[in-house]
C-alpha cells in the first residue's frame, strides 16, 4: 500500500480555555499546569499558608550553586520565552506543534505528531523538503525500514536529535495510523500486540508555594486521578516543604512523583533525594544535567528513591550507554520525539535491563497522546503515562469527537488505528504561515 501524498501542518493554539503556561513564575517550563476551574471551585478547601513561615524559619539546606538557577529572569519575546537564569528551554507561550498526514494511493489516511514547542514551521519544513520526497513511493507496511532509511539519510550530517529525529518520528506516528486502519485493527495491536486495555495516567502539577501545589493536587484528586507529579524549580528547602504539605493534604494512598526540571548538581540532587525518601515518592524525576551521564548513576546509586529519566532522548543510539551503566531506573522516551518505530526499540532494550517504561507526553498535543497510548497499550515493560488534566481542552481542539482519559484512565478506543478523528478544517484554521 504505497504512500502518495505527505502533508505538514504547523499548528498554533491560544490557551483559552486554561490559564495556559505561567510565564510571571519559576514554572515556565511546565506544560499548562494552570487551570481556571480550579480557582472558580468553591470545594477546594484553603489550607493556611505556609510559605511565609517557612522562609522565616532558619534554613536547614544551605546550597551552593554555580548559577541562581531557582531565580527567575524572563525575557519574553512576544510568541516565545525563556528564563535565562535556568537551564530550561525556550518555550511557547501557545500549544504548538506539527501535525503530520499521510495519503496512500488506496486512500487510506494516517495521521501523526512531530512534537514542536517552538517552531513548527522549522518541523514542517524537513518533513516537505526532506522526508517527503525519501519516503513517498513507500509501502506503509515497511514502516521500520522507512524508519531506518530515513534516519540513515541524515547519519553524515551528525542529526541524531532534535528537530530531524522529532520530524521523521511524526511521519512514522502516521504511517502506524494508516498501518492500524487498514488493517482494521488497534496500531497497538498491529505493531505486535494488545498487553493492556487501560492505561493509567498521572497529572501534572505545579506552583510555588506549598498550598498552590497542595491546591492543584487536591482538585486532581478530585478529578479522580490516583497518581500526580509534581513540576518544581525551587531550592532544597522550598521544594521540602511543597512535598510535605502535598504529601499531607493527599495522604498516603496517592502515588506522588517530582520532576525538578534538571535543576540540581549531583551532590544538591542526592542531598535533596535523601530527604525526600521518607515521603514515599514513585520517582525523583530528571535531577540534573541529563547528558551527565556519570552523575546521573552516581545519584540513582546513592539513593533508595528510583530516578526517571529520559524525555530528551530519541533513539536507541542514545540509550545504549544508559542502559548498560543503569544511569536511572525508569525510562520516558516520547514517542511524538521517538515514533513508535523508535519508542518500540527503546522498550525492548530496556526491558533486557529490567528498566520499566513510563512515557513522557509534557507538551506533545493530541495526536501525541493517542501514539503514546497505543505505545502504552503495545508495550509490556509500560508503568504510568504523562497526561494533563488542564492542557487537554487546547489540545482537542483540532478533533471532531472528544479524546480523554477518565478518572485518571485511558482505554483502548474502539477505533482502528490511533483511534482519534482529526477536522481538518480546524486544522487548518490553527495552521501558521510559513516563516520563509
Ligand atoms: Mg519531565
Amino acid at each position: 500500500m504505497k504512500i502518495k501524498e505527505i502533508t505538514a501542518f504547523p499548528i498554533r493554539i491560544n490557551n483559552d480555555s486554561d490559564e495556559g503556561r505561567k510565564i510571571n513564575t519559576k514554572n515556565i517550563n511546565t506544560a499548562m499546569l494552570a487551570t481556571k476551574e480550579m480557582h472558580k471551585s468553591k470545594d477546594i478547601k484553603k489550607s493556611k499558608p505556609t510559605v511565609k513561615k517557612s522562609l522565616e524559619k532558619s534554613k536547614r539546606n544551605l546550597e551552593i550553586k554555580s548559577m541562581n538557577t531557582y531565580d527567575s529572569t524572563i525575557k519574553d519575546m512576544g510568541e516565545y520565552y525563556i528564563d535565562e537564569s535556568s537551564n530550561t528551554s525556550i518555550y511557547s507561550k501557545s500549544h504548538e506543534t506539527t501535525v503530520i498526514k499521510v495519503e496512500t494511493e488506496s486512500g487510506i489516511v494516517g495521521w501523526g505528531e512531530a512534537q514542536s514547542p517552538v517552531s513548527p514551521n522549522t518541523t514542517a519544513t524537513i518533513v516537505k523538503d526532506i522526508l517527503k520526497p525519501l519516503t513517498i513511493g513507500k509501502n506503509i507496511y515497511d514502516v521500520e525500514s522507512i524508519w531506518y532509511n530515513n534516519y540513515s539519510a541524515q547519519r553524515e550530517r551528525g542529526h541524531y536529535t532534535g528537530f530531524y529525529i522529532d520530524a521523521l518520528s511524526g511521519v512514522d506516528i502516521a504511517i502506524w495510523d494508516a498501518i492500524g486502519k487498514s488493517l482494521n485493527m488497534p496500531t497497538s495491536q498491529a505493531m505486535g500486540g494488545i498487553h493492556r486495555k487501560n492505561v493509567t495516567v498521572y497529572n501534572g502539577i505545579g506552583g510555588s508555594t506549598p498550598e498552590e501545589v497542595a491546591d492543584m493536587a487536591e482538585w486532581s484528586v478530585g478529578k479522580g486521578y490516583k497518581y500526580l507529579k509534581m513540576h518544581l524549580k525551587e531550592d532544597i528547602e522550598q521544594t521540602l516543604d511543597i512535598v510535605n504539605e502535598v504529601r499531607k493534604r493527599i495522604g498516603n494512598a496517592i502515588g506522588l512523583m517530582l520532576d525538578v526540571h534538571m535543576g540540581f548538581e549531583s551532590y544538591n540532587a542526592i542531598k535533596l533525594g535523601k530527604q525526600l525518601e521518607k515521603y514515599n515518592l514513585l520517582w525523583l524525576e530528571s535531577p540534573s544535567d541529563p547528558t551527565d551521564i556519570p552523575g546521573l548513576c552516581e545519584i540513582s546509586s546513592s539513593l533508595d528513591l528510583p530516578i526517571a529519566n529520559g524525555e530528551w532522548t530519541r533513539t536507541k543510539y542514545e540509550m545504549r550507554e544508559i542502559f548498560e551503566k543503569r544511569a536511572y531506573d525508569i525510562s520516558m522516551p516520547d514517542i511524538a520525539r521517538t515514533g513508535l518505530t523508535g519508542g518500540k526499540q527503546i522498550a525492548t532494550i530496556a526491558q533486557l535491563y529490567n528498566i520499566p517504561i513510563s512515557p513522557h507526553v509534557g507538551g506533545g498535543g493530541i495526536v501525541a497522546i493517542a501514539a503514546t497510548l497505543q505505545y502504552s497499550i503495545n508495550t509490556p515493560n509500560f508503568l504510568l503515562m504523562e497526561h494533563s488534566e488542564q492542557g487537554n481542552a487546547v489540545k482537542s481542539e483540532i478533533l471532531s469527537e472528544k479524546f480523554d482519559a477518565k478518572d485518571g484512565v485511558y482505554s483502548l478506543p474502539s477505533k482502528p488505528g490511533l483511534g482519534i478523528e482529526i477536522d481538518e478544517g480546524k486544522l487548518e484554521k490553527y495552521t501558521i504561515a510559513p516563516s520563509l
